[in-house]
């Protein structure tokens, strides 16, 4: 794998709100250096969610830029935004295939051997070996239930693969079991290094080891620092 730093992250003035509601930001500015782990909190509606959404360029903004590594994302092909940044989500979404195919989302071409590295560094392989046909084994209809801490480290394993220089992750809201909470830790732990990440955090725990926490209020960032000082 190659060593990476990082991509930078730059929202220059964005302005944007949904189509047919309120403006959610008026002229947000956020510069991240590369490598850098932000955690984002603050209440629900501020603003947490629609960051990563423009960021995904799932939307356009309709005032400033939003820049990666000083490219505004506007101006890039969705291919080349795609592979900059793999995302960790709240809920996990998975696809009646198999394990194999589910990790191998977003990168179809990933040998066998690709995808277990990626299972190993997500911590899976353990609860892989124990289902009936391995990687193999059908996801959701045929049976097989993966509990929601198990999704979160097929998704991780997905990240792996990607090996985007930007991480976003949505930390799950409900608790996970304790094996799974400690194995996702482990994971991330592993996923986070050389890249710049940005988590939406529901527990300050959680971001308690980051370079910076942003608070968002209304669409505004009321606080910006080291978690130290909040
Ligand atoms: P939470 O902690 O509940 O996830 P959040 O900080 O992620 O909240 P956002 O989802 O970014 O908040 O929401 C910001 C504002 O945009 C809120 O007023 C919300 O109602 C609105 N909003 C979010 N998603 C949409 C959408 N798809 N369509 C219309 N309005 C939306
Ligand atoms: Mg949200």
């Amino acid at each position: 794998t190659l060593v990476r730093n990082g991509a930078s992250v730059t929202f220059e003035g964005v302005s944007f709100g949904y189509p047919g509601g309120r403006p959610v930001f008026d002229g947000l500015h956020l510069v991240i250096a590369p490598g850098q782990r932000v955690g984002l909190v603050g209440r629900s509606g501020s603003g947490k969610s629609t960051v990563f959404a423009l960021l995904q360029r799932f939307y356009d903004v309709q005032g400033g830029r939003i820049l990666i590594d000083g490219q505004d994302i506007a101006r890039v092909t969705q291919e080349s935004l795609r592979a900059s940044i793999a995302v960790v989500p709240q809920d996990v979404s998975m696809f009646n295939r198999t394990i194999r195919e589910n990790i191998r989302y977003g990168r179809p071409d990933a040998t066998d051997e690709e995808v277990w590295q990626a299972a190993e560094a997500a911590r899976c392989t353990e609860f892989i070996a124990e289902l009936p046909a391995g990687l193999d084994t059908p996801v959701g209809d045929r049976g097989v239930k993966l509990s929601g801490g198990q999704r979160q480290r097929i998704a991780i394993a997905r990240a792996f693969l990607k090996d985007a220089p930007i991480l976003l992750l949505d930390e799950a809201t409900s608790a996970l079991d304790v094996e799974s909470e400690e194995a996702i830790r482990e994971a991330l732990a592993r996923l986070m290094t050389g890249r710049t990440v940005l988590a939406i955090a529901h527990r300050l725990s959680t971001v308690s080891n980051f370079d910076r926490i942003l608070v968002f209020r209304d669409g505004e960032i009321v606080q910006d620092g080291a978690p130290g000082h909040l």
